[in-house]
């Protein structure tokens, strides 16, 4: 078998109910393309079908599909990792496997990847989720490009395509935590962004609850800027100078008017308000020293109980 040009990353946690249809889907559109391709399928610790459907697929198309199974849930970024380390394509495109990215949308991605950009972004157009995570998601965009100095319209899509060189880069970029769009998008240097399609999630459900979407941005955040840590040593700055301006204030009254006993409401207000701040900068110190103790502890990212090749099968490994 030639080696593939293309090679398609879908990281799966259980997804039994889309990927029937995923696999109705992507496959002529892949086969459409006239290329040699490959399709990487991480599963991610599913307690589904999911393990099972891909590799009825795998056989069902002989060495075009390739499965990764991790012994455990690790994420969907480091399901990502793993099939980029695994990829052997020119070009490699990821999406999600709940069909909300239209696999139809491929060859565009393609085509602008043949005209030379190192990576196609994404943006989706009439985003189909919750108005809550639209929304909150537009606010995200924004500070994450104020703080990380990138520029980027939509952080969220997966739908993307990245060239061998970036690929490359990004592998040797052995982070514990990290958002491969944002890495990307910071070796890149011919990248474009196009609007692609969105659908709602059919089937299933959404793997991020509130505070795992959380958990992420802060590592979106922390993984590639410096500048919460300096909005913390600002406000620092900024909060002794104006409590040194308050008690100078409070000495030439203490003379003028004498002792005062009264606004002990307007000081517990202002007490609360700044252990408040306190402890949200002693937060994020503390986002910023568990990433450096995850890093420096050099863990596995993940572990594969086994890679089901396209061609061979391996022996588990790490
Ligand atoms: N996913 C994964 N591991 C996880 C969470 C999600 O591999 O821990 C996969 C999931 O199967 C899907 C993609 O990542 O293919 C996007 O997940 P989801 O649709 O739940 O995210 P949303 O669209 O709500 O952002
Ligand atoms: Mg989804």
């Amino acid at each position: 078998m030639s080696s593939p040009e293309i090679s398609v990353i879908i990281p799966t946690y259980n997804e039994e109910e889309s990927l029937p249809e995923l696999f109705e889907r992507i496959f002529p559109v892949l086969d459409g393309l006239e290329r040699p391709y490959e399709v990487i399928f991480v599963n991610d610790g599913s307690s589904d079908a999911t393990l099972p459907l891909l590799l009825r697929e795998r056989k069902r198309r002989s060495g075009k599909v390739k499965v990764v199974d991790f012994n455990g849930n690790f994420g969907q970024h480091m399901a990502i990792v793993a099939g980029f380390g695994r990829a052997r394509g020119k070009m490699v495109v990821t999406l999600d496997a709940d069909l909300q990215n239209p696999p139809e949308e491929i060859p565009r991605m393609v085509q602008y990847v043949d005209e030379g950009h190192d990576v196609v972004g994404t943006v989706r157009k009439e985003r189909r989720d919750t108005f809550f995570r639209k929304t909150a998601s537009r606010l995200v965009n924004r500070l994450t490009n104020r703080i990380t100095g990138l520029s980027l319209h939509d952080y969220g899509c997966m739908l993307r395509a990245y060239r061998r060189d970036v690929v490359d880069i990004i592998n040797e970029s052995a982070e514990t935590t990290t958002f491969i769009p944002a890495l990307a998008q910071k070796f890149a240097t011919n990248p474009v962004e196009i609007d692609v399609a969105h659908s709602p999630r059919e089937k299933g459900q959404s793997k991020y609850g509130l505070f795992r979407l959380i958990r992420l941005n802060f590592d979106l955040m922390t993984g590639f800027s410096m500048a919460p840590l300096q909005a913390v040593t600002m406000s620092g700055i900024l909060i002794s100078v104006l409590s040194f301006l308050f008690a100078a204030f409070m000495f030439v009254r203490r003379l003028v008017v004498g002792p005062e006993a009264e606004g002990v409401f307007t000081l517990l207000a202002i007490l609360f308000l700044l252990m408040g701040v306190t402890i949200s900068c002693i937060g994020i110190q503390g986002e910023y020293v568990g990433r450096i103790y995850q890093e420096v502890r050099k863990r596995p990212r993940y572990v594969v109980r086994k890679v089901y090749d396209a061609e061979e099968e391996q022996s588990p490994q790490i």
